[in-house]
């Protein structure tokens, strides 16, 4: 398992989403603290990714990639997500 910040995530939820989320604030439901998902805790490993809130530790998002391309995203420990309007 390789410990990494939320800034490791740019690429591959800009892949994912269409817009680097790392720049945005983020709420965790676990315990409220909002902040941008780039100062979160990235743990990289061969069967996913899983991002912890630097707050409480609880569980913000998981990535985790399967068989012929698919990708499953998931967010359970984001209750909110701030997003730009163009
Ligand atoms: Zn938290």
């Amino acid at each position: 398992m390789t410990l990494l910040d939320g800034n490791a995530l740019a690429g591959r939820l800009d892949d994912l989403l269409g817009w680097d989320a790392t720049a945005s604030p983020v709420r965790c439901t676990h315990c409220g603290l909002a902040d941008l998902l780039a100062t979160a805790a990235v743990y990289a490993t061969a069967m996913g990714t899983v991002v912890r809130c630097h707050g409480c530790g609880g569980v913000l998002l998981t990535v985790v990639d399967g068989a012929e391309g698919r990708t499953w995203l998931g967010m359970p420990g984001l209750s909110a997500v701030e997003m730009r309007r163009a």
